[in-house]
């Protein structure tokens, strides 16, 4: 089916940047200033941002991806220094290590998607320098274990909580637990703009010094640098529509974990044919996609598209059978759990525009689907 008018859309973003003149508003307002490196509009933007995360700093990047490169160094992490991950992120995660000159050691995950905390500290050498976990989908790992591993091994910890803004742990916002953690405000992720653009937040007083240098070329002011660095700069065009999309994400957030809980408790009838991956009450997830793993996979993913349901799989590869990863010299076998979810699982749509004709429509596609085998 190409370029249909889906019935059960993915893609959201037509909805949410329809009509909206309070961004327009604001970015004449940016035009006639001419602030259009860092400036005011930036800083409103992170002042907000470390008060809803609740972190002592904030640096915006360009992109999620740059905030986990930033962040990787600025932990200190050097060529050949290994960093532990897992193995069913998006590219980025990795990409990111690679990036540095690190070597990713990845570890299998658990029924959550998430990285199985049970597999860390076998993983850790020598070599270690820092634990990179992800919210995988916007939900959270067992992130007080992990910190726990982190300090028994003197260990630092970035969080890849890209997909999870607005989420948490146990009542503690992702974001929180990381010595550094990256965001990303890609538009289809829980706090999205027009474009790119990315986050880094941390409580460290030397991390925040030389981030914000090192993110604008190394500069001290228009004369100086003090270290040699990048241009990693937010366009302050993002920073203003960040800034008042962050006044709506908690709402957002709230939609789609009503969402979530209907399908949670309608595909669960259709067990074992579907695997819902257990939910956590003290946590929140932010759903940047709805997942569960299912028989017949690849069939129900085609029976969903041409029912006029924008089903997606996240995603087909893991990133250690990655045509890229070979020179890492992992196999198939290597993480059976991850393998086993990537041949399984699905996404489907649960986002805050959804309708309530539309998640009973989903619900019936897939109960007719299980019950024609
Ligand atoms: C989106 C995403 C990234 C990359 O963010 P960009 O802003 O697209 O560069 C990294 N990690 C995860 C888990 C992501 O979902």
């Amino acid at each position: 089916m190409t370029n249909p008018v889906w019935k059960v859309p993915y893609n959201y973003l037509p909805e949410q940047f329809k009509n909206r003149d309070d961004i327009f508003d604001a970015w004449r307002d940016l035009a006639n200033s001419a602030e259009f490196t860092l400036g005011p509009s930036v800083n409103e933007f992170e002042n907000n941002f470390k008060k809803y995360i609740g972190s002592k700093y904030c640096i915006a990047t360009n992109n999620g991806t740059d905030a986990l490169i930033l962040g990787l160094k600025a932990l200190g992490v050097r060529p050949g220094d290994e960093i532990i991950t897992v193995p069913n992120s998006f590219y980025a995660t990795t990409g990111a290590i690679i990036a540095c000159g690190a070597y990713p050691v990845f570890v299998d995950v658990d029924e959550t998607y998430q990285m199985d905390v049970e597999k860390i500290q076998e993983s850790i050498t020598h070599k270690t320098r820092c634990i990179l976990p992800v919210y995988w989908g916007g939900a959270s790992p067992r992130m007080l274990k992990i910190v726990e591993i982190a300090k028994k091994n003197n260990l630092s910890i970035i969080e890849d909580a890209c997909m999870a803004i607005g989420g948490s742990h146990k009542g503690i916002k992702s974001g929180r637990f990381g010595n550094v953690s990256a965001f990303s405000m890609h538009p289809l992720k829980s706090l999205n703009v027009m474009g790119d653009g990315g986050m880094i937040t941390t409580d460290d007083d030397e991390i925040y010094e030389w981030l914000k240098k090192y993110r604008n070329h190394g500069m001290v002011d228009r004369d100086h640098i003090d270290i040699w660095g990048v241009n990693s700069r937010i366009q302050p065009l993002q920073a203003i529509v960040a800034n008042i999309e962050l006044n709506k994400i908690d709402a957002i957030i709230a939609k789609r974990n009503i969402n979530a809980r209907y399908l949670d408790e309608s595909l669960n009838k259709f067990s074992p044919n579907i695997n819902i991956p257990p939910r956590f009450q003290d946590d929140i997830d932010t759903f940047s996609l709805y997942m569960f793993t299912c028989k017949n996979r690849d069939g129900l993913l085609n029976f969903l598209r041409d029912n006029g349901i924008d089903a997606k799989i996240h995603y087909l590869v893991p990133l250690h059978l990655q045509v890229a990863a070979k020179p890492l010299g992992y196999s198939k076998g290597s993480f059976p759990q991850t393998e086993l979810q990537a041949n399984s699982i699905i996404t489907i749509p649960a986002h805050q525009y959804l309708t309530q004709t539309q998640l009973d429509y989903m619900v019936e596609k897939i109960g007719l689907f299980y019950t024609q085998l």
